[in-house]
């Protein structure tokens, strides 16, 4: 028996993106969205890697997860989150309210510009205790990552380099 289709398409606009067509590093603002109760979320599109051409090997971004929750949230009024992409290229940032891509591009520049002179010990939560896979780290790949990012120079645009 043939299952029938009884829900519309769904649509995922990370999906839609054309990827050959984005250069990085930037930042895009994927959309925002209200909530029932009126709230606003803007969801943004960090790309730190050109897809297809290089990844982010899991040890360094794992750090750079755990560094970014630190840098970026004390500069991003109404920050909810910055999760790794399956594909390993970038990050969702998510937050409260309205942002422009430029202020979310100058803050992550910062961010990574304050990783280069993170130590270990002030890298947060990598105790067994506080992450679900703490062994899987590296703070010199993170660094190693974020000068590249930094020389390269993180757009706020998607399809023109333009650094911030
Ligand atoms: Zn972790």
């Amino acid at each position: 028996m043939e299952v029938q289709e009884t829900k519309p398409q769904v649509e995922i606009e990370s999906f839609t993106l054309d990827h050959d067509a984005v250069i990085a590093p930037y930042v895009r603002l994927i959309d925002t969205t209200s909530g029932p109760k009126g709230d606003t979320i803007s969801n943004f599109d960090v790309r730190l890697s050109q897809p297809n051409e290089e990844f982010i090997d899991t040890a360094s971004l794992h750090t750079l997860e755990h560094l970014l929750a630190k840098y970026l949230r004390p500069q991003i009024e109404g920050y909810i989150d910055c999760s790794p992409y399956g594909c390993r290229t970038g990050f969702h940032l998510l937050v409260w309210g309205e942002l422009s891509s430029l202020d979310a591009a100058r803050a992550l520049k910062k961010a990574l510009e304050q990783t280069l002179e993170t130590s270990w010990q002030e890298v947060p939560g990598t105790a067994r205790k506080e992450c679900g896979n703490y062994r899987d780290h590296s703070l010199e790949g993170a660094k190693k990552w974020a000068a590249k990012i930094l020389e390269q120079g993180i757009s706020a645009d998607a399809f023109v380099h333009i650094p911030v």
